[in-house]
């Protein structure tokens, strides 16, 4: 794995990840619920997570203080970026799509369980978690502070390139001494779902209507669940874009948590093209809405 991380970054980011953004109510609140057909899909805010430029390095230039103080933020940031995860409902079958961070970031976050029982789903009616990838935001949620399954009876389903990559002894032992909390993370999770984790591959249909979309690099086996009825279709991308001010307009600026910034690009561009000539809409669980791409003067926009 190759992972660009400086030392610099490796500092702003451990020293920012446990620091949560309290805002307002109004502020943390989800957008949606977004009606696919017959789905119902409720964005579940489980808090915003102060983005600092370093963490998207090509950021900490004029460009990227330009598109902050466009924004209405600070030129040195940070952008509050949403944490989501997705409630899917047809009838009377329901899904989970990733669950947040819990408590493994420190405060400011896990407010996945609360949001899911008040749209009527208590934790232990989860029979089915999906996990668009297994980093601390997005599979914290799944524990409880004593890092046992918060969900008695759900079966994780994930990409098995994922579960091989933060499984894998060696892949650990090569990641930098910064990224062990996200290894200890995961693997805190497979231990506390034991026989409880069923394993994907590609383009697998994961409910009728509802099929896996495999867009690696971000982590290995990251993928996005996109979701359709008859004409009526919504992408949900997973960590496609952390910042819809910095890498819609510049979609080749990674992330410091890319296991493969290269491979990041690609799949971002891909699935940035094919939104724009499908008119596909997406949201995502660093997205604070969802919409239509469309190719814009400088990269693309979300509308
Ligand atoms: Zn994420």
């Amino acid at each position: 794995m190759s992972l660009h991380l400086s030392r610099r970054n490796l500092l702003a980011a451990s020293a920012l990840l446990p620091l949560g953004l309290h805002l307002p109510a109004a502020a943390a609140q989800a957008s949606g619920p977004y009606r696919v057909g017959a789905f119902t899909v409720t964005p579940l805010r489980d808090g915003l997570f102060p983005l600092e430029p370093s963490m998207i390095p090509a950021a900490e230039s004029r460009a990227g203080q330009a598109l902050l103080k466009g924004a209405g933020l600070p030129a040195n940031g940070p952008s509050p970026e949403p944490v989501n995860a997705f409630l899917i409902r047809r009838g009377e079958r329901h899904w989970l799509l990733d669950a947040g961070c819990g408590t493994v970031l420190g405060p400011g976050f896990d407010r996945v369980t609360a949001a899911l029982t008040a749209e009527g789903v208590r934790p232990d009616q989860v029979e089915t978690i999906w996990l668009s990838h297994l980093h601390a935001d997005h599979a914290g949620g799944l524990l409880t502070p004593n890092r046992l399954a918060r969900f008695a009876n759900a079966e994780l389903v994930l990409q098995e390139r994922e579960l091989a990559y933060w499984s894998d002894a060696a892949a650990r032992a090569s990641a930098p001494a910064a990224l062990s909390p996200m290894f200890e993370t995961a693997q805190a999770v497979l231990a506390a779902y034991p026989d409880r984790i069923r394993r994907v591959s590609g383009e697998a249909e994961l409910a009728p209507g509802i099929h896996a979309l495999p867009l690696p690099g971000h982590t290995p086996g990251h993928m996005g669940v996109l979701i359709a009825d008859g004409s009526d279709r919504l992408l949900i991308w997973g960590d496609i874009v952390h910042s819809r001010i910095l890498q819609m307009p510049h979609p080749d600026w990674t992330v410091i948590w890319d296991t493969d910034p290269a491979e990041a690009i690609t799949t971002r561009r891909r699935i940035l093209d094919r939104a724009a000539v499908e008119g596909l809409r997406v949201t995502g669980m660093h997205l604070a809405t969802s919409g239509k791409i469309e190719r814009a003067e400088t990269g693309y926009e979300l509308l």
